[in-house]
């Protein structure tokens, strides 16, 4: 596809990037908890999502409930989350692609404002950045970090508190309401979350599934099996923010620094 200059200015392509194990190498979630929470309890923790059918969100607080009771507070919480690595090539990706006025860039996660944040500063990436879409989070006047849905939906699918289908949608939604249309979509991730998202696109449209992960798993088993609708999107698997870049400038036709 030839791209051209905006018409109003802004985006005229889009990238949904998810952000645990697409952007940041690690879980930022249970992360944290390793760093700073003994092995057992962070076990417990997190089998909690298995034995008592515990939403992630359910697991996350418990999991920042342990953090405050052995006193781990802010600094040493974002002190962990800095120490995360990103995916190797990923900020040079994002400052490449998000350096270009027609490509808007968002990040649509299960994380939480808190980590993303923190990252994102470490690395220098906010600029580029024109939206963070993940559940709000906030340390109380006592340092216990708080954690919230992003919103509600009625996706049958997707945890309670995320769907990002509805994200992508409400963001185009609101672009049209403005005037304008995305060209062309693009969806960067790698977990089974980032599937929901890809029932919008359209042939025109890409997905960009990380190797090795559950959503490219999950979109070879949907060509194979014919039960569900197919996504309409073109597949485009990764490795590393190195590869991603290389295959990027291909399929949206531009020439990037
Ligand atoms: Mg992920
Ligand atoms: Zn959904």
């Amino acid at each position: 596809m030839q791209s051209t200059e905006s018409d109003t200015g802004r985006g005229r392509c889009l990238l949904v990037i998810d952000f645990d194990h697409t952007i940041s190498e690690k879980n930022t979630d249970s992360w944290v908890l390793r760093s700073l929470l003994s092995e057992d309890t962070v076990e417990k923790i997190l089998a909690s999502r298995q034995t008592e059918k515990f939403p992630w969100q359910q697991v996350m607080r418990n999991g920042f409930q342990a953090l405050y009771n052995k006193n781990c507070f802010k600094d040493q919480i974002v002190n962990a989350i800095e120490e995360i690595p990103l995916v190797n090539g990923f900020a040079k990706f994002i400052e490449s692609v998000g350096k270009q006025s027609h490509c808007e860039i968002i990040i649509a996660s299960d994380s939480n404002t808190v980590f993303i944040e923190a990252l994102l500063r470490k690395h220098k990436l906010v600029p580029y950045i024109d939206h963070v879409f993940t559940n709000p989070a906030n340390f109380d006047n006592q340092g216990h970090l708080r954690l919230f849905p992003h919103h509600s939906h009625s996706c049958k699918t997707c945890e309670p508190n995320i769907c990002k289908q509805k994200i992508l949608r409400q963001h185009m939604e609101e672009r049209e309401r403005n005037g304008g249309k995305y060209d062309q979509i693009f969806v960067i991730g790698d977990g089974g979350n980032d599937f929901c998202p890809c029932k919008l696109l359209t042939e025109n449209d890409v997905i960009f599934p990380r190797k090795g992960y559950r959503l490219i798993k999950k979109l070879e088993r949907l060509s194979k099996s014919g039960d569900e609708e197919p996504v309409l999107a073109s597949i485009v698997p990764w490795e590393d923010g190195e590869d991603l870049l290389a295959s990027f400038k291909q399929v949206a036709g531009l020439r990037l620094e």
